[in-house]
């Protein structure tokens, strides 16, 4: 599930694969881009943003541009050395390939693949909250653009990356049933948004640097959460049959004894019954 750790880490992955190197080609497989060529090009660096991916590279002596991408709930970024067969997804799903001397950088299934002036950039982020993993990380902010819609549920503006820039619905869950939070409580209602918002940050934090994310501390196939992807399974606390709801592409897991309170969404039935 990509979410801000991940994406923090897929950044990573292109810093050491890319910076500093100097294009030898470009193939974008994306209308937008399709004409775009970056060979002779120089990556001068790759950051994340909440979800979002920024490669910055210029053209000799020329501003800098940056390289825009989302993964939403499927996309990724893979580096492989050169003459090394791609084999991460299958080829229809790739939207750019971008060779170095030294490794080449495939993008499979990528969203919002853009192109702009990194002084730009702010066109494409700027609407973002405080990012949870980002070096000017803002707790207080953070709270305080919460706070502003006291009657929206937690689980929903946790979601909200205007309000903070990371979070997904693996977290969100996790969060609010550590908390023993209902996600659909009014925001205005959380005890303590403060030391939701500081959970949050150090769960992301603490799945820097490793693919597989786990809030329990448990690393091994199914150990990993208290209640994300658990449905009907006993809860690990209590005992109590987890229970999932889904919307979209929202999905929420919690324990109903451990996060007492607002029972059901809002206006919604229980899918599970
Ligand atoms: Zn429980």
């Amino acid at each position: 599930m990509p979410e801000g750790d991940t994406v923090w880490n897929t950044a990573r992955v292109l810093q050491r694969a890319l910076a500093g190197a100097r294009l030898t080609g470009s193939d974008f497989r994306v209308p937008q881009l399709a004409a775009t060529d970056l060979t002779g090009w120089t990556v001068r660096e790759s950051a994340s943003r909440g979800k979002h991916l920024l490669l910055r590279l210029a053209a000799t002596d020329a501003a800098p541009w940056t390289l825009h991408s989302h993964l939403r709930m499927d996309g990724a970024w893979r580096a492989y050395a050169p003459g090394e067969r791609w084999t991460a997804r299958p080829a229809h799903l790739i939207r750019v390939v971008l060779r170095s001397p030294a490794a080449v950088a495939v993008g499979y299934h990528l969203h919002e693949l853009a192109l702009v002036p990194t002084a730009d950039e702010e066109s494409l982020v700027g609407h973002l909250g405080p990012d949870l993993l980002g070096p000017d990380w803002d707790a207080d902010e953070a709270v305080h653009r919460l706070a502003a819609d006291p009657d929206r549920t937690i689980g929903e503006a946790l979601l909200d990356q205007r309000n903070l820039a990371g979070v997904g619905n693996l977290y969100k869950c996790e969060v609010l049933f550590l908390r023993g939070v209902s996600p659909w409580t009014p925001v205005g209602a959380v005890p303590d948004l403060p030391g939701t918002v500081a959970l949050a940050q150090r769960l992301l934090a603490a799945n820097r640097g490793r693919w597989t994310q786990s809030t329990t501390g448990v690393l091994r196939r199914g150990g990993t959460s208290y209640v994300y992807g658990r449905r009907a399974q006993p809860c690990r606390r209590c005992g109590t049959a987890i229970r999932k709801e889904e919307l979209g592409e929202r999905v929420t897991y919690w324990c109903p004894a451990c996060q007492p309170g607002v029972e059901l969404p809002p206006n919604g039935q229980d899918r599970l019954r």
